[in-house]
């Protein structure tokens, strides 16, 4: 049985990685990117200490569900998985800082030394996945119960006995609209994938080549929503992130604050940005010695589709994503691994 995926996010890579375990030895998985890994996303910069790693998507993961904690605990390598043991504490709409939920804090935050996105490569790794990069579905075409995937410049990436549509609600909705597929499906498919809605995400990294104040937490959030920011992250917590005596800021601004400022430039972003970040920690960070500025346009679901609704719909065509559980990585894996168990029943 041949079995395409499409998008090595967190979502694609756990179906696929699912799949092969299972015995299946003909999956094939098509990413846009040229990297994998999705949203799990990690910047590096070269300094005259060593290399400093930045996650400017993923923050951290949870091991709240069991397929993702087998995953990460149980299956794959261990020996770079680290833990931020700092709290994350909160803020509120005034910026008046206050510790977090204890309960919450005392769950592990893991990452990766080198970054969350080792997630991908680590999955990657493990189950020998083929992957083609750089390589951007468009369409489906339905043939005599079988899928040909095209890519976006109309090239022909081979017919496959089932898919796994495994990228954002609004790009998978966008694909069924391009697709060859019967009518009355795809129809019910492109609108029920739109009902998912995505809020989008202005973030910013601040790099220095000297420590910042110490603190008491590893990074701040807004549970409340209220505030222009939603996040500060210290990425220097995180081990084996920074080079000794350097430390990196990652500012997260919330979903009405980015939306609006969508079309700023980045030396807007980054001089208002800092100036809100500064006043909240009371510490100057307008001295930073390396920059960036990512804007993430689907970011995390803030609205979800129904699971039920998108799969089944089509025979041997399934559906993953963060946009059918929650904006979390351990709920992404966890629709990769159902997309997956589906097509193992379904072949039976
Ligand atoms: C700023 C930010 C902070 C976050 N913080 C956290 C956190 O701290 N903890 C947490 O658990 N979660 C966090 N999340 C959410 C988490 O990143 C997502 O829930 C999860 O990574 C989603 O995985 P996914 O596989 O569903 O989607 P994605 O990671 O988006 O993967 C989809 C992949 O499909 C590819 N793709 C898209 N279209 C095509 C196409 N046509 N052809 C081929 N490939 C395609 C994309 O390039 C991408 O690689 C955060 C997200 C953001 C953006």
């Amino acid at each position: 049985m041949t079995i395409a995926i499409i998008g090595a996010g967190i979502a694609g890579l756990t179906a696929a990685y699912t799949l092969v375990q299972a015995g299946m030895n003909d999956v094939v998985l098509f990413e846009k990117s040229p990297v994998v890994a999705g949203r799990a996303a990690t910047r590096w910069f070269d300094l005259p200490r060593g290399r400093a790693f930045v996650d400017y998507g993923v923050q951290y993961f949870r091991t709240e569900s069991p397929t993702f904690s087998r995953l990460i605990l149980e299956k794959l390598p261990r020996d770079t998985l680290v833990d931020v043991t700092h709290p994350v504490w909160v803020f509120d709409r005034a910026g008046t800082l206050s510790p977090g939920d204890a309960a919450t804090n005392t769950q592990e935050k893991w990452t990766y030394r080198e970054g969350a996105a080792v997630l991908g490569e680590l999955i990657t790794e493990s189950a020998h996945l083929r992957i083609h990069t750089q390589t951007s579905i468009g369409m489906l075409q339905w043939k005599q119960g079988r899928y040909a995937l095209i890519d976006e410049d109309g090239g022909a990436l081979g017919d496959y006995d089932a898919v796994i549509v495994a990228v954002p609600s609004t790009q998978a909705a966008d694909l069924i609209a391009l697709s060859a597929i019967p009518n009355l499906e795809k129809i019910t498919l492109e609108g029920s994938l739109r009902q998912a809605v995505y809020r989008r995400c202005i973030t910013i990294t601040l790099g220095f080549l000297r420590p910042l104040q110490a603190r008491p937490y590893y990074a701040l959030v807004n549970p409340t929503r209220d505030h222009p920011i939603s996040w500060i992250g210290f990425e220097h917590h995180k081990p084996g992130h920074l080079p000794d005596d350097c430390a990196a800021v990652v500012i997260q601004m919330g979903g009405d604050y980015s939306l609006s400022h969508w079309d700023w430039g980045n030396f807007e972003l980054l001089a208002t940005i800092t100036a809100q970040a500064s006043e909240l920690l009371g510490e100057d960070l307008r001295e930073s010695d390396f920059v960036d500025v990512h804007k993430w346009k689907l970011s995390q679901p803030d609205r979800l589709a129904s699971e039920s609704a998108v799969n089944g719909v089509l025979p041997s065509l399934w559906f993953a994503g963060d946009y059918l559980r929650g904006g979390r990585v351990h709920l992404a894996a966890e629709t990769g691994a159902a997309a997956a168990e589906s097509l193992l029943i379904g072949s039976r």
